[in-house]
């Protein structure tokens, strides 16, 4: 089975889907790798890591998305700079797609994916089980946000992280907020605590609690605002009322206010992410603290937040980061990699010779979103038809 790796033209995009070390495993077991050439040079990873390993290099997107039997990628898909086309009219009719689609917010791409009969993969819909864990990109990609907004913050601090004792006398540590304990907001405790910052964190989720104290950071709440009720069956927060958000919003006042670096990753899944602080909480900061807002993409935590844009603002810095994942490409292609070649070897027949489609399988089911001329996937079907009915009925 030929599977292709093209090369990434995202804006800022710098990761790459397969790095050489997995490629060399998925060679050895079968499958025959192409992949676009430079695809992994923004990564650190040039075109000979990619030969040595056993991959086939090409030049010609167009090439090669019209010969692969599997295309594997990062991003959703778009029209393609090099031909003009859109990638989904250059993959081959009966071809198989696997990459982040973002299939709920792109209903024409899945309509046009489903009529060319492309069976698709989105890695934002593998289901969050202790099975598919070494294929959870989304976990491994907040991961390295978490990792990278907290570094990114501490650089733009004027002052010490750790605590210093130093000739000129003592220097007290930074204090860090981590608004939101998930995935991201650990990862980004656990690493300013590294750094030996004091750190607190909030989440809505009473389950976060204990691993944030775990981390050595102390959980900061007040009655009601943090309960075992606000997590939903699949481990996520539910949504919460304006009512709820504003007295979270003045429980956190006071801790924004004494805060240096405060890093945001409040998300509720299909919801925008909740606006946890205002732009008066912000002008009661001391000047030279640093936001970093995980979640500008969706809307941002932090009211003064513009998505992609560093902005000053009553004297504190607010980076509203938006793909951190790409400011560390190596590892986070690294892991993305590991997940996505997890993900093909459990579709795919044991000698990389073609997938082995199996509906049963609850990894497969819920993560395929078109096959055989069909969306499969339940909520994207109807967000697809009421699309459909938007353009008047038409296809
Ligand atoms: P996410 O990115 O959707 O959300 C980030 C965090 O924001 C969550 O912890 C959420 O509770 C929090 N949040 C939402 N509203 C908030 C508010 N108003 N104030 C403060 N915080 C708020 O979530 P995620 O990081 O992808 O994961 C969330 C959960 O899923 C975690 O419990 C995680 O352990 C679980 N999970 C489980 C597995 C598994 O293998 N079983 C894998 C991945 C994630």
């Amino acid at each position: 089975m030929k599977v292709v790796v093209p090369k990434e033209f995202f804006a800022d995009e710098r990761r790459v889907a397969l790095v050489p070390e997995t490629v060399a495993k998925l060679v050895k077991q079968g499958f025959e790798v192409r992949v676009q050439a430079g695809a992994g040079v923004e990564a650190y990873f040039p075109d000979a890591l990619y030969q040595e390993a056993g991959a086939a290099l090409a030049s010609d997107p167009a090439a090669l998305y019209a010969e692969a039997d599997v295309v594997l990628k990062i991003q959703q898909l778009d029209v393609h700079p090099a031909t003009g086309r859109h990638e989904a009219e250059m993959l081959r009719e009966d071809a198989a797609l696997i990459s982040f689609l973002e299939p709920l917010s792109q209903p024409a791409v899945m309509d046009r994916l489903a009529a060319r009969r492309i069976t698709s993969f989105s890695m934002d819909a593998i289901p969050r089980t202790t099975t598919a864990q070494r294929m959870d990109a989304l976990s491994s990609m907040a991961t390295v946000a978490g990792y990278a907004a907290v570094l990114i913050g501490a650089a733009a601090l004027p002052r010490f992280v750790p605590m210093l004792v130093t000739a000129a006398g003592t220097i007290a540590p930074a204090r860090v907020f981590v608004l939101g304990a998930g995935i991201a907001g650990l990862q980004a405790i656990a690493t300013a605590r590294r750094m030996g910052a004091v750190v607190e964190a909030y989440d809505v989720r009473l389950a976060a609690k204990e691993e944030v104290e775990s981390l050595g950071a102390r959980f900061v709440s007040a009655a009601d605002l943090t309960s075992a009720d606000m997590q939903d069956a699949g481990g996520y927060a539910k949504e919460q009322s304006a009512e709820f958000l504003q007295k979270v919003k003045d429980m956190l006042k006071d801790r924004v206010k004494n805060s240096d670096l405060i890093v945001t990753t409040a998300r509720i899944p299909g919801a925008r992410p909740p606006l946890l602080v205002t732009e008066d909480a912000v002008r009661e900061m001391k000047p030279g603290s640093v936001i970093v807002d995980l979640a500008a993409d969706m809307g941002g935590n932090c009211e003064c937040t513009e998505a992609g844009k560093l902005v000053l603002k009553h004297g504190v810095n607010v980076y509203g980061l938006v793909n951190p994942a790409s400011r560390m490409p190596l590892h986070a292609s690294q892991m993305y990699s590991r997940n996505i070649a997890n993900f093909l070897v459990h579709l795919s027949e044991k000698d990389g010779s073609r997938l082995k489609l199996d509906f049963e399988d609850e990894i497969a089911r819920e993560s395929c979103i078109t096959h055989g001329g069909e969306v499969r996937h339940r909520r994207t079907r109807e967000r697809v038809e009421a699309w459909r009915q938007k353009q008047g009925g038409a296809r």
